[in-house]
């Protein structure tokens, strides 16, 4: 039977440009928006390409060969990135995640990571400088990305069994080889590592214990995340997604588990530890258990838009500013004014309403954005 093809809304072309505003103030580190929530966290996405087809993310019938990539030409360059990346560091960023697409394909990733980890936060600390990727590339790259001055990975792994991964990753990539990777950073230490499986039901879920007894007692964080309705492109439906409560129950059932403490506040993951032996898991509960109100993210996209939610109907042109012969201050000021107008909290108005979308129904794919 021939491939449904799935259109996907170009999302790209939505974009405003910042407004300067007319009093330029000086960057304090305590930056807070609409609802007080400070910007703390900035995933900067590297790339919109990837060697995978994740079905949940750039499933093949929509990311096929006549698929349209960002132009590299309009990437931003690392020095870009970089000079980005210092301004919200200066209105407070503690943490950077590299993101994509595959981060580990954008050439010369290293020499990015060289620069960003010469930053300091707003008080004088080094940046927590970590990175997400499916882990093909990790266990060539694992020395130089560490010898550059990468903190940490977290490892996307979705099943243990061979037939299953290749189903999801939809590019007949084989288990083996990211846990050989998996290791290899390890070695290096780029720990602590976590894993992130994102749960499909009826397609991986029956993976859930045998994935949490791999990982007990071992230095690795396992963590399930709840499908999400992120982009058009993957038909998400409700009925698909497991909640986290049951990811508990069933790993209970095996191998009991009580909750712990969050290791800081604006954590997305609830955390539970095992009661005999070792070890703890992660469970990110993006549908069932919103977490908007402490949400201190923003997204920078491969070409320069700051995406300020992951459901954003679009992002605010911060190239366009560099381009246009901004200063610093003024993206600064820009930024500031930006942020403190934020009153994005997209998943808590879904589990209010039990809608699908947002008000125009355009949503980014996480691809382009980041996860
Ligand atoms: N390619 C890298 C990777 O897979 O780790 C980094 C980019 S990927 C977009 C970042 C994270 O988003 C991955 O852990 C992935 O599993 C997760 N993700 C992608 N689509 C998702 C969806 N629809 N629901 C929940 N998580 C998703
Ligand atoms: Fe690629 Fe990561 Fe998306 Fe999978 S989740 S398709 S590896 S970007
Ligand atoms: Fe943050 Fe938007 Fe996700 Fe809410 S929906 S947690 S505001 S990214």
């Amino acid at each position: 039977m021939p491939k449904k093809t799935i259109p996907i809304i170009d999302f790209r072309q939505y974009r405003s440009i910042p407004n300067i505003p007319s009093v330029i103030e000086e960057p304090n580190g305590l930056l807070g928006d609409a609802f007080g929530r400070p910007l703390q966290d900035l995933r900067i996405s590297l790339t919109d390409r990837c060697n995978f087809r994740c079905v949940y993310c750039m499933p093949i019938e929509a990311f096929g060969k006549d698929h349209k990539f960002m132009p590299r030409a309009s990437m931003l360059t690392f020095e870009e990135i970089t000079r980005i990346a210092k301004i919200f560091v200066d209105h407070g960023v503690q943490k950077i995640r590299l993101t994509g697409g595959e981060p580990l394909l954008r050439k010369h990733v290293e020499n990015l990571i060289e620069m960003l980890s010469r930053l300091k936060t707003y008080d004088g600390k080094d940046l927590d400088l970590t990175l997400t990727t499916n882990g093909s590339l990790l266990g060539k790259k694992a020395q130089s990305l560490k010898d550059a001055g990468l903190n940490r990975v977290t490892v996307s792994l979705d099943a243990l069994d061979d037939a299953t991964f290749k189903r999801m990753n939809g590019v007949d990539y084989s288990v083996s080889d990211v846990l050989r990777s998996l290791d290899i950073a390890h070695s290096v230490g780029l720990g602590p590592i976590k894993v992130n499986m994102v749960v499909k039901g009826g397609m991986n879920d029956q993976e859930i214990v045998p994935m949490a007894r791999y990982f007990k007692d071992t230095p690795f964080i396992l963590r399930f995340i709840e499908y999400m309705d992120v982009g058009t492109s993957n038909q998400w439906e409700m009925g698909e997604v497991i909640p986290s409560a049951e990811v508990v129950r069933r790993i209970s059932t095996h191998m009991p588990l009580e909750e712990i403490e969050p290791n800081c506040s604006g954590e997305t993951a609830e955390r539970w530890r095992y009661k005999q032996g070792g070890g703890e898991i992660g469970v990110i509960s993006s549908i069932t258990k919103t977490f908007c109100h402490e949400c201190v993210r923003a997204r920078l996209s491969t070409e320069g838009k700051l995406y300020t939610c992951l459901f954003a109907e679009s992002g605010h042109d911060l190239r366009a500013l560099l381009h246009g012969g901004k200063t610093d201050q003024e993206i600064s000021a820009a930024l500031a004014h930006l942020w403190r107008q934020r009153a994005d909290r997209y998943s808590e108005l879904r589990s209010a309403n039990t809608k699908k979308t947002n008000s125009t129904g355009k949503k980014i794919e996480m691809s382009y954005i980041g996860g």
